[in-house]
């Protein structure tokens, strides 16, 4: 089954706040939260989660990954819920350290605040983007209970960000992947944001498709069940081969020129593609660095290619 909309959607996971920017809470002894959203919807996030918890706290925030749509909220759930240990790859905490990068992080933070207000909703009070800390950092292997016999299994998998982790509870067979996972689209093209390397990201990607999932949590928009979830791994890796083929091929064709060759894969892949999409800013942004990656393996094979 393929799920996009907010609420319970297995025993023990639900989906809080709108499915496009989404808070994962796994319930159990001791609920987990993975990621954190936008900051502008902290409060959204803080009320929907007290409602399911009905005054118990959350005991763990995942983090998957260094991006202020997927951690943006965190400072404001740790005020909200003290106890709440914040967990994810120390590398958040090295860019959390650079002021440039914390800056990046208000203004994309900032312009999602103001995409929202557009739309209608009120947004004049609504929390910015604070930097914080991790209260412990997690490496490949780590085990985090959240009952007996429900654990979370961290999985480091590089590629999209060189920080991703990937979370996976074996006993319900439910994988937190985020973009590492890739993206797919309402029309099951998956959309593979390999920003920092192609070949790590493809190791990544073949590490979580040995996994056995029956529940599978995106970063944005869906959560894919069954069928739909077991079939989904072979289609990520196929896209993200042809996506790359076509990337390689324009290049040729447009020699190098970058900007003629974002234009054309923006036509293949993102014009005419129906809602819900990443915001077009967002997605020139990361294709912009997929072409730079495709070019960067091709110049490195041509140059091993010659000595
Ligand atoms: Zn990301």
């Amino acid at each position: 089954m393929i799920v996009s909309r907010s609420g319970a959607i297995a025993p023990g996971l639900h989906v809080v706040g709108p499915a496009e920017v989404p808070v994962f809470l796994l319930d159990g002894d001791r609920p987990a939260l993975v990621d954190a959203g936008f900051a502008c919807l902290a409060d959204t996030y803080v009320n929907d989660i007290q409602k399911i918890l009905n005054g118990r706290q959350p005991a763990y925030a995942l983090i998957t990954h260094s991006h202020f749509d997927h951690l943006g909220a965190v400072s404001w759930l740790k005020k909200a819920f003290p106890q709440m240990a914040i967990c994810g790859s120390p590398g958040i905490d090295r860019v959390m350290a650079r002021s440039g990068a914390v800056d990046v992080m208000r203004m994309l933070s900032d312009a999602a605040r103001q995409t929202i207000a557009a739309e209608g909703v009120d947004m004049d009070h609504a929390p910015v983007f604070e930097p914080f800390a991790l209260d412990r950092p997690l490496a490949g292997g780590d085990r985090i209970s959240l009952s007996d016999g429900m654990d979370v299994v961290v999985y480091e998998t590089p590629g999209h960000t060189r920080d991703c982790l990937s979370y996976y509870i074996p006993a319900t067979r439910t994988l937190l992947a985020s973009e590492a996972a890739g993206i797919p689209d309402a029309t099951g093209y998956v959309f593979i944001d390999f920003l920092v390397d192609y070949d790590i990201y493809m190791d990544s990607l073949q590490k979580l498709s040995c996994l056995d999932v029956d529940v599978l949590c995106f970063g944005h928009g869906y959560v894919y069940t069954g069928d739909d979830a077991a079939a989904y791994f072979p289609n990520a890796m196929a896209c993200a081969e042809a996506f790359y083929e076509r990337t390689k091929q324009c290049l040729k064709e447009e020699g190098g020129d970058i900007e003629s060759v974002k234009q054309r894969l923006k036509a293949f892949e993102y014009d005419g593609k129906p809602e819900p999409k990443q915001p077009e800013p967002a997605y020139l942004l990361n294709l912009a660095a997929r072409i730079l990656a495709v070019q960067r393996r091709e110049a490195a094979l041509e140059e091993g290619g010659k000595s």
